[in-house]
């Protein structure tokens, strides 16, 4: 049995302070955090494959973050990958995105915030147990799980049991950008998402929003080349 002293993080950051900041809350955590300075040990250590999670800065002397992400994933796509990036730089999440981060935390980020990404990503990959679903309220509509429908006024729409995981996702990470990957981890439940066509996600989204959106606005936008976010 794994216990927890067991799950090693890599800390992959420059900055002195703020590496151990991090690795002290990680380890305060339960959790076993190694931290280096710079790209290339980010990479050789990554690449050992023995991290259950990486935590990446960007902005690192010698590699970028944006190179060692794509080192480590090109050798192990299931190694679990979380981007340091700065507020407000879309570009940045975008591209680590696209060179395969699982998930991002915008610096400077909240000790509770960067815990509950990394917990929720290790629960994701750990396929845990689904948290019982109780209705809740997407935009203007009230999402009913039990009985698989959406309802707005008079309006009543049906719902597959996926399209209701996909805006409880939704709600979850408002504001956020949604990767592919993350809607083809936690929803489609696939090890490797990159050996699925992004095209299944596309479709399954073009048909969810036909089916709310009779009055035409876009509840869940398209964000261009990496994925999704509802914006309310
Ligand atoms: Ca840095």
């Amino acid at each position: 049995m794994t216990t927890r002293e067991e799950i090693e993080i890599l800390v992959v950051e420059d900055e002195e302070p703020i590496r151990r900041g991090l690795c002290d809350v990680l380890a305060y955590h339960g959790y076993k955090p190694l931290g280096v300075e710079n790209g290339e040990e980010g990479l050789r250590e990554g690449l050992t494959n023995r991290f259950a999670l990486i935590l990446l800065d960007i902005m690192l002397p010698g590699l970028s973050g944006f190179e060692v992400c794509e080192g480590i994933r090109q050798k192990h796509p299931h190694q679990l990958i979380i981007m340091l990036t700065a507020r407000g730089s879309e570009e940045d999440v975008l591209t680590g995105f696209r060179v395969g981060a699982d998930d991002y935390v915008t610096k400077p980020f909240s000790v509770a915030e960067l815990v509950a990404r990394v917990e929720a990503l290790l629960r994701r990959s750990g396929r845990m147990r689904r948290e019982e679903q109780t209705a809740f309220r997407f935009a203007d509509w009230e999402i009913d799980p039990a009985n698989l429908e959406a309802v707005k006024g008079e309006v009543k729409v049906e719902l597959s049991a996926r399209e209701v995981s996909i805006l409880a996702l939704f709600l979850r990470e408002q504001g956020r950008i949604v990767s592919r990957r993350m809607l083809l981890q936690e929803i489609w439940e696939v090890p490797d998402p990159d050996r699925i066509e992004t095209r299944t996600v596309d479709m399954q989204l073009a048909k969810l929003r036909k089916k709310l959106n009779h009055d035409e606005t876009q509840l869940i936008e398209t964000v261009r080349g990496a994925g999704y976010r509802f914006a309310e």
